[in-house]
């Protein structure tokens, strides 16, 4: 398994691991579908990081303007005509909402700038090093619970 850098796609030692969220998990079912799933780990290399957290900022602001500006329409466009009675403009209506729900997926998922984690992760070494270590400390603990067991059945 790579690690791959999100903004350039070149391979990297580590940096900010890039989190799973509704967008990916949805990108990796359709790769698993299509037999093109890679299963890369994606990150932000620190020499690309401010430059992630511009497009992330940009990002936010169109996934909360997108959401208040669906959210009057929905108000002003659907509620208030179906109140007033007039059923063939309530259909119009409903039709630009939904264009414009499924517009506004589509610049979200294509657009997409996922969250990260805050801390980076180093290089692979380090990472192998402190893995290796982790069993040793299970096998003890494994060791004082059969002691423990023994001590009971006594
Ligand atoms: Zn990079």
């Amino acid at each position: 398994m790579a690690r791959l850098c999100l903004i350039d796609g070149k391979e990297v030692d580590g940096g900010y691991r890039v989190m799973d969220d509704y967008v990916i998990r949805a990108l990796r079912w359709i790769k698993g579908k299509t037999g093109t799933l890679k299963n890369n780990e994606i990150f932000i290399c620190e020499e690309h990081y401010e430059d992630y957290l511009k497009k992330r900022k940009h990002y936010e602001k169109i996934m909360y303007y997108g959401a208040v500006f669906l959210a009057l329409f929905f108000v002003l466009g659907i509620i208030l005509p179906i109140l007033s009675g007039n059923i063939s403009r309530v259909l119009v209506l409903f039709a630009t909402t939904i264009l414009l729900v499924i517009s506004f997926v589509i610049l979200l998922v294509f657009g997409h700038v996922p969250k990260v984690e805050e801390k980076p992760t180093r290089a692979v070494k380090k990472a192998s090093k402190s893995a290796a270590k982790k069993p040793k400390k299970r096998a003890s603990k494994r060791a004082v619970k059969k002691k423990v067991r023994r001590g009971v059945k006594k």
